[in-house]
């Protein structure tokens, strides 16, 4: 059992990362804003409190974080990567009583990046695949590689969702750095680098510690 945090501003990669170490090493892959917005779209009583604050860009009162941690953690064989929780000390200190963390990985990207990257970012309409037309991009812009659906803009992805979220990460997100690093958990990734490039160093940095 290898449970990963991944820390990282809007638009680092956590994602796809996290795909890779689902596809290729068996992870599950637990993404705190796809759930939430599962269950907007499936308008269940936690969904529909939550969608002004996902509009906004504002983080979901922690409550309801909460109670979808508990309801999801399915204790599975290789590991779980954690994706976008926790993402608040507070959270930190709730995960730390209830869940055993191996490594907090930071993707360190600057914003300027981040915020070409989010402007570029796709998702099919259908499946919910994402893409991103500078770095992940699809083989058409407008459809999906993998089932034909239209691919459109999040949207959390206009700009000033986009300010508020980074902001967000570094008021609330970034002192989670220092959290693990006094744990001696953190692993530092340049995401800079392009997505297989990241995910060697990744596992390589997964491995060297163990
Ligand atoms: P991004 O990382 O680009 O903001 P996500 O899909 O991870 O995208 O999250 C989208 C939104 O979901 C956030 O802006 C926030 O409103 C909400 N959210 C996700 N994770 C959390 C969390 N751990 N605590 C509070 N709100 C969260
Ligand atoms: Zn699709």
């Amino acid at each position: 059992m290898l449970n990963l945090v991944f820390l990282g501003i809007q638009g680092s990669g956590k994602g796809t990362q996290a795909g890779l170490l689902k596809t290729k090493h068996g992870f599950e892959h637990l993404n705190m804003g796809a759930l939430l917005r599962q269950n907007m779209a499936q308008k269940t009583q936690i969904g529909l409190q939550i969608a002004k604050y996902m509009l906004a860009g504002e983080l979901v009162p922690d409550n309801f974080i909460f109670t979808l941690i508990e309801k999801n953690l399915h204790p599975e064989a290789r590991g779980i990567v954690f994706d976008g929780f926790p993402r608040t000390l507070n959270q930190a200190e709730f995960m730390e009583e209830r869940i055993p963390v191996n490594y907090a990985v930071f993707f360190d990207l600057d914003d300027e990046t981040a915020i070409k990257r989010l402007t570029a970012r796709r998702v099919c309409q259908e499946c919910k695949r994402d893409y991103n037309l500078l770095i992940k991009p699809p083989k058409d812009d407008n459809y999906c590689d993998q089932c034909g659906g239209k691919l459109v803009q999040r949207n959390d992805d206009h700009k000033e969702a986009i300010i508020r979220r980074i902001n967000i990460f570094h008021e609330q997100t970034r002192p989670l750095i220092d959290f693990f690093t006094k744990r001696n958990k953190l692993i530092h990734i340049d995401a800079l680098d392009k997505p297989d490039i990241i995910h060697q160093k990744l596992i390589s940095g997964i491995k060297l510690k163990l």
